[in-house]
């Protein structure tokens, strides 16, 4: 099988890519390494990887890359590049909606012409905002309360009217908070972690009491490779959430007692665009392909505090 992974250098690309590569699939890479968080990194791992044989990369914009090509040689495209964060949105919303809905467009044109070719689109749970029902049901109405939430919900319209027009197959998958291994450094968890590592405040946002269905990045992996096999058409949309609503203070507990040290917390006013809660369903994913999630929140915070360490999974 031949994958196209957009965004392959990134948080969850990367983790995707390798579990292909891993099991026998062929893999086009398209990364353009955007400056939203350290690079280098990155580009380090795209160095390992290319010493696979079935690995190929491409270093671009999937807004100026000829997609063409690569879709018509490929079983499945997964399209994961976009620029992610829901507080980024607010300051720079020019190049995130380039890179989210103008890249998912310019994909989508390519599928349009190699219908043969599945796309699986990384969606969010930000397209709910602050949702009408917890667990929150793919059906639940969709109202982002910030620009990056807008952006994932402009990009599930944009499939809608594809698969409404042309005969392709899409799956978008809203990925509730994902954290583990190369997480990436603008996110909580990693830089919580780093601080506390360091004996330096942590700083969260609010009182600590937000809830979210954080995922451990190998049931992301997991789920997002089991619907590319699956028997799908048309337009599928599933939640992928890690089963376990966890509040901001548990989990800085759970890391408190991974780093075995006291954290020193400090704490900012709630920011813009952050719901107060997230939970999904995953009812509908289960059904579709089997997919549970595997991890607690303990077992993978602990592969990250080892990953930040230098001491687990790079
Ligand atoms: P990431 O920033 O680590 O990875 C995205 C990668 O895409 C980066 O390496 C970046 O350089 C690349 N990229 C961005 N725009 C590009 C473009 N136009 N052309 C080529 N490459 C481009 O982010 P991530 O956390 O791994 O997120 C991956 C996907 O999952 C994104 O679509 C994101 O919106 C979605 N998502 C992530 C989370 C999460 O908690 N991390 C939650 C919900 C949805």
């Amino acid at each position: 099988m031949q994958a196209v992974v957009t965004g392959c250098a990134g948080f969850i690309g990367s983790h995707v890519t390798e579990q292909l590569l891993a099991t026998g699939w062929s893999v086009l890479g398209i990364d353009c390494f955007s400056p939203t968080y350290d690079t280098s990194t990155r580009r380090s791992l795209i160095g390992g990887l290319s010493k696979h044989p079935e690995f190929e990369f491409i270093e671009g914009d999937v807004n100026d890359i000829d997609l063409l090509p690569h879709v018509a040689d490929a079983d499945v495209v997964f399209h994961l590049a976009a620029r992610p964060g829901v507080r980024a949105s607010w300051v720079d919303f020019s190049n995130v909606s380039r890179a989210n809905i103008l890249a998912t467009q310019r994909v989508l044109d390519a599928v349009a012409v190699h219908p043969s070719t599945r796309l699986v689109f990384a969606s969010s749970s930000s397209v709910y905002g602050r949702a009408a029902a917890y667990p929150t049901t793919e059906s639940d109405p969709l109202a982002p309360i910030s620009p990056y939430g807008v952006t994932k919900a402009a990009c599930e319209s944009l499939v809608g009217a594809y698969v409404s027009q042309m005969d392709i197959d899409v799956v978008s998958l809203r990925y509730f908070t994902v954290y583990g291994p190369r997480q990436r450094s603008d996110m909580a968890f990693t830089k919580w972690i780093r601080a506390a590592l360091a004996s330096n405040p942590v700083t969260v946002y609010g009182d600590g009491t937000a809830v979210r269905d954080f995922t451990f990045v190998d049931d992301i992996v997991d789920a997002t490779i089991a619907v590319a096999a699956a028997d799908l058409s048309g337009h599928e949309i599933f939640n992928v959430a890690g089963g376990s609503p966890t509040t901001v203070n548990e989990v800085l507990g759970l890391i408190e007692r991974l780093v075995e040290r006291p954290l020193i917390l400090e704490h900012t006013p709630k920011a813009l665009g952050d719901p107060d809660r997230t939970g999904g369903t995953t009812d509908r994913l289960r059904a579709a392909t089997n997919w549970a999630p595997m991890w607690t929140v303990e077992d993978g915070l602990a592969e990250q505090v080892a990953w930040v360490k230098g001491t687990g999974r790079t």
